[in-house]
C-alpha cells in the first residue's frame, strides 16, 4: 500500500518511474526465510525477475543465494556479494565463454538442460583443470495451469531434459571425470496460484528419483525452481506471497530421504508486490464509445501485458473522483501498449498519478529504449522517509 505521505513526495518526481516499498520487501522476505528455515531448506533467488542494486543487496543480507540464467547475471551475483557456493545457473543456451566464467567462479551448480551441454561443460572443465558441480534439469511434463509464454515444464517446451534421455545421461556421466553430479532440477512454470500443481510436482520428482534409485545414481539434492505465483488483482489487500500454503503442500508431498537437501529459487514471488510504476496521466481522451486515459508510462516500461496478456491493477492516486471506465493506454507506438481495457479508476484529469502496481517482478528489468524513450528510475521507500 502507498502512503499519503509517499503520494506527496511524488509530486516532485519525473514521471515514470519505478517506486520499491523496501519494507514490504525485507517483511516478504523475513516471512519467506521463516518458513524455509522451519524446513532447513535452501533458497536462490532468481535474479531475472528484479537485478536493481539495491533490492539485491536486501536479498543477500537475508543470506538467500542467487538462482542465474546468463553469465552475466553470475558475474553480477557475486560482484554483488552472493556466496558462489550458493550460486546456481540454468538455461538451455549457455555459450562456453559463459559456462568458463561459471566454472572460475566456482558455482554450486549448473543446471544442464541437455545431453550436449553436460558433454560440453566436461570437456570445458577438463580444460581449465577443474571438476564441475551439475544437476540435471529434468522436464517433468507437468501443465503449470498459467499462460502459455510463462509454462515450461511441459514436454513441448524448450526447458529441461525428458526421461526418455535419462539413460543417456548417465552413460555420458560416466565417461565425464571433470563432473560431479548434484541431484535433480525442476522448474515448471511461473505465476502459478493453483497450489495443486506443486503437489503434482513432488509426486512425479518422486516417480522420476526411483529411476536414478534403480540405476544406482544418489540424488543427494532436489530443486523445485520457482513459480509460486501472487496476487495481482488485490496487491494492497494481499501483498505478500503465500508462502506457508506452499511450503506446506511441499512439505506434505516431497520424499525426501535422509541427508537429501532441498532447494528453491523463488523469483516473482519476493518481489513482484513491493514494486509499482507510477506514471502520470498526459490526456484524457473521450472518444464516442470509449475514454482513454493515456499515461507517461508505456510497454517499454513493463513489457508483461503486451507480453503476455498479464494484468496489473491500476490506481489513480490522486483523485477520490467517481469511478469511470477508461481504455488506459500508454504513449508508444504500438496498440498493444494497452495497461487495462475499460478499467474502472477514479475520475481521471491531466496531471494525476497513476500506479501499476505489482510491478516489481519482470518490470523494470526487461524494460527497454523503443521509440528512444528514457529509461525508467527506481526511486526507493527508505530514501523518501528521510
Ligand atoms: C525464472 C526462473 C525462476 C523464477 O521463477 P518465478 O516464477 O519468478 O518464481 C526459477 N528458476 C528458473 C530456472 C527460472 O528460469
Amino acid at each position: 500500500m502507498i502512503t499519503k505521505e509517499q503520494i506527496e513526495a511524488f509530486g516532485t518526481i519525473e514521471t515514470p518511474f519505478y517506486f520499491y516499498d523496501m519494507d514490504l520487501l525485507r517483511q516478504t522476505l523475513e516471512i519467506y526465510k521463516k518458513q524455509i528455515n522451519r524446513y532447513g531448506w535452501h533458497a536462490h533467488y532468481a535474479m531475472k525477475a528484479n537485478a536493481n542494486d539495491r533490492i539485491l543487496a536486501t536479498i543477500r543480507d537475508f543470506g538467500l543465494g542467487a538462482d542465474c540464467v546468463s553469465g552475466n547475471e553470475v558475474k553480477l551475483a557475486v560482484k554483488s556479494g552472493f556466496d558462489p557456493q550458493k550460486i546456481v545457473y540454468a538455461g538451455v543456451g549457455k555459450s562456453d565463454k559463459e559456462i568458463k566464467a561459471a566454472l572460475r567462479a566456482g558455482i554450486f551448480s549448473f543446471n544442464c538442460e541437455s545431453v550436449p551441454e553436460i558433454r560440453i561443460i566436461n570437456d570445458l572443465a577438463a580444460s581449465m583443470g577443474r571438476k564441475a558441480r551439475i544437476s540435471i534439469r529434468v522436464n517433468p511434463d507437468i501443465d503449470a495451469h498459467t499462460h502459455k509464454y510463462i509454462s515450461t515444464g511441459l514436454k513441448e517446451n524448450k526447458f529441461g531434459i525428458s526421461p526418455w534421455a535419462f539413460q543417456d545421461v548417465t552413460d555420458l556421466l560416466a565417461q565425464c571425470p571433470n563432473l560431479e553430479l548434484l541431484g535433480l532440477h525442476f522448474h515448471v512454470g511461473s505465476q502459478i496460484t493453483e497450489l495443486p500443481v506443486f503437489a503434482l510436482l513432488c509426486r512425479r520428482i518422486e516417480e522420476l528419483q526411483q529411476w536414478f534409485i534403480a540405476h544406482n545414481v544418489p540424488i543427494a539434492n532436489i530443486n523445485l525452481g520457482g513459480g509460486l505465483g501472487v496476487n495481482y488483482q488485490d496487491p494492497n489487500g494481499d501483498p505478500i506471497a503465500h508462502f506457508e500454503a506452499y511450503f506446506d503442500i511441499i512439505h506434505k508431498n516431497l520424499v525426501v530421504r535422509p541427508g537429501q537437501q532441498v532447494h528453491f529459487e523463488p523469483g516473482r514471488a519476493l518481489v513482484a508486490q513491493c514494486g509499482h510504476l507510477i506514471s502520470r496521466v498526459l490526456y484524457v481522451k473521450v472518444g464516442r464509445e470509449k475514454k482513454f486515459a493515456i499515461l507517461d508510462a508505456g510497454m517499454n516500461d513493463l513489457i508483461r501485458p503486451s507480453l503476455y496478456q498479464a494484468w496489473h491493477d491500476i490506481e489513480n492516486l490522486t483523485s477520490n473522483g467517481r469511478k469511470l471506465r477508461y481504455d488506459v493506454v500508454g504513449p508508444v507506438c504500438e496498440s498493444s501498449d494497452c495497461w487495462g481495457q475499460k478499467r474502472l479508476v477514479n475520475t481521471c484529469k491531466r496531471g494525476d498519478l497513476v500506479a501499476i502496481h505489482s510491478a516489481g517482478a519482470y518490470g523494470q528489468v526487461m524494460a527497454m529504449r523503443y521509440n528512444q524513450r528514457d529509461l525508467a528510475k527506481a526511486v526507493y521507500s527508505d530514501d523518501l522517509k528521510k
